[in-house]
């Protein structure tokens, strides 16, 4: 940005003024720091692993925009094609190769993405899934686990995470009871509830949907046992499962959850990382599911931005340099080193703090005896301890989400330099 923006106003000034234009003076919830005894901080300029506030402050980025930056801010490398596709066009509402290029790279590399369909959003992904699933199976239930998120979709807005997590009824008002009726809910890591639910309500199951790495309610890693179960659960009863991989999708892998796992899904949801930082989702799955979709099927699904070009090369060039630099091996690497320096200290404070991490993604929660798969089992004291660690770490430069329940997020620009500079001011922060 050449032209500073309201030059003269300090965050505070523009929360200010923020909250007389948008509820809560957000455009997504999260934001907005609610419970965290601060205003929010706002930024003008964003570069590799930093970001840096209007007051001209940087802060080393732990929440990425919520993750599409697997690479970090403005990675060169996928800069110069933007801009390129920036000086060739901006949106056709026609077909293009753009989209084309990025299909068949997914296609080719994720075996049970026979097809797809990009969208806008991670919301639209699900929605367009559950949709999907619906046609297919003749059925109207949706089976979902206490504590994801699956985006904003009314259905799916029971019992979920993310900027919903934390709060006493952890669901939406303006959703009808008819349709939050047709959401069944089931507590995360228990089989005999999954069991229970399939043997009740089996035949009216259309889909079984689950973040496979489920991260929006912390990082609530499951067995690999439970996830088997729901597959074969959901294949004895004719469901779908769908598996939400916004996130862990070509973050945990390429392959996302799906590859790591060996378990597969009949439809996937992606977005984030897949648009490089534009605004980017994906629905896939078996070709006939896909084959339902409009206009080759009579389920309807559109979108006026869909395969926005931008968003798809940058989606396409991010994919390609992760693979170039083996990626995916580099972030395990950095996240163990992470973890072992975070892990030290804490132990050397006597800090009563976990540090949960997987791959490139990481959780602090307070101590507990066993692993948290559940959300029943989340510390009660969580969001006190969190907004006092939060607001040291941000004093001394360190962003997390700012949120108790919202997991990190490393990216290849945030080096062994970076993480020990972290470390350091963690310590302080620890004091
Ligand atoms: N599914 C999951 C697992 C998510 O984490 C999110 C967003 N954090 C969504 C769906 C919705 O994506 P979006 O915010 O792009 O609509």
């Amino acid at each position: 940005m050449k032209h500073k923006i309201f030059p003269e106003l300090s965050s505070d000034q523009l929360f200010e003024r923020a909250k007389k234009v948008n509820p809560g003076g957000v455009h997504s919830p999260v934001r907005s720091f609610a419970g965290l005894g601060h205003s929010p901080v706002f930024f003008e300029k964003a570069e590799g692993a930093t970001l840096t506030s209007v007051e001209g402050k940087t802060y080393i980025d732990y929440c990425q925009s919520f993750g599409p930056m697997i690479l970090g801010h403005r990675d060169p490398e996928v800069l110069k094609p933007v801009h390129e596709m920036i000086d060739t066009a901006w949106s056709f509402g026609a077909c293009e190769p753009y989209s084309l290029q990025l299909g068949e790279w997914i296609q080719s590399h994720i075996p049970w993405a026979e097809k797809l369909r990009f969208v806008s959003s991670g919301t639209e992904a699900v929605m367009s899934a559950l949709r999907v699933a619906r046609a297919a199976t003749g059925r109207h239930k949706i089976l979902k686990f206490e504590g994801c998120y699956h985006g904003h979709v009314d259905s799916l807005l029971v019992k979920a995470g993310s900027g919903l997590a934390g709060i006493a009824a952890a669901s939406s008002a303006g959703v009808s009871d008819a349709v939050a009726g047709e959401t069944l809910t089931v507590v995360l890591d228990d089989e005999m509830a999954l069991e229970e639910v399939f043997r009740r309500e089996g035949k009216n199951i259309a889909a079984v949907i689950i973040e496979p790495l489920p991260a929006n309610y912390g990082l609530l890693i499951q067995r690999k046992e439970f996830l088997i179960k729901i597959r074969d659960l959901a294949k004895t009863n004719g469901s779908l499962l769908i598996f939400d991989e916004v996130i862990s999708g070509f973050r945990v892998a390429l392959g996302g959850m799906a590859e790591i796992l060996g378990i597969y899904p009949d439809l996937v949801t992606y977005g984030k990382i897949l648009g490089g930082g534009f605004p980017v989702g994906c629905y896939a799955g078996r070709k006939d599911l896909m084959e339902l979709v409009a206009p080759l099927g009579n389920v309807y699904q559109a979108g006026t931005l869909s395969a926005n070009p931008v968003g798809m090369v940058a989606g396409y060039e991010t994919l390609q340099k992760m693979q170039r630099v083996n990626g995916w091996q580099l972030l395990e690497k950095r996240g163990q080193y992470f973890e072992k320096k975070i892990k030290d200290l804490f132990n050397a404070k006597k800090a009563p703090i976990e540090f949960i991490r997987y791959g490139s993604l990481f959780w602090f929660h307070l101590k507990t005896e066993k692993p948290i798969r559940q959300v029943g089992q989340i510390p009660a004291g969580q969001k006190e301890a969190f907004r006092i660690f939060f607001l040291k770490a941000l004093e001394r430069g360190v962003y997390l989400a700012p949120n108790a329940y919202e997991v990190g997020f490393l990216s290849l620009a945030h080096d062994e330099a970076i993480l020990d500079r972290t470390v350091k001011i963690l310590e302080e922060a620890l004091g």
